[in-house]
């Protein structure tokens, strides 16, 4: 007789990002994978994906810093946004039109599509 370690039975419960502060349903298992792996903190799936691009940008970043440096920048947002939403999309705009000065030519056909899908790979197709 098989014991069946099945984790997806897990109940989820409901877990605040330590940067952003969005609610996530997640299994107390994969929360703990992710704290393991995140130096004890909890961070969002987006969240995730901004600091492993971030590592990936900068190779000799440490996961601190690249967890901080995101962290800054959530935190700015919500000092902004939610205090000043109309100053923060003032402020938004000028970036935007900042950045289509800077990048208005040289955007090589970057391939967007490769970035890693850390959380959603249950979605393989298991016919076969
Ligand atoms: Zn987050």
């Amino acid at each position: 007789m098989y014991i069946h370690m099945d984790t997806s039975d897990e109940m989820a419960i409901k877990i605040e990002c330590d940067c952003c502060g969005v609610h996530e349903d997640c299994t107390p298992t994969y929360i703990c994978s992710i704290k393991a792996s995140f130096r004890g903190k909890w961070i969002c799936g987006l969240c995730c994906q901004v600091v492993n691009e971030q590592m990936n940008r900068t190779p000799s970043a440490t996961i601190e810093e690249a967890m901080e440096s995101h962290m800054s920048v959530c935190n700015e947002f919500n000092s902004t946004m939610r205090l000043n939403p109309k100053l923060a999309l003032a402020r938004s705009l000028r970036d935007i039109a900042r950045k289509k000065k800077k990048s208005t030519k040289h955007r090589a056909a970057k391939d967007s599509s490769e970035s890693k899908i850390g959380r959603t790979t249950s979605l393989r197709s298991s016919s076969n």
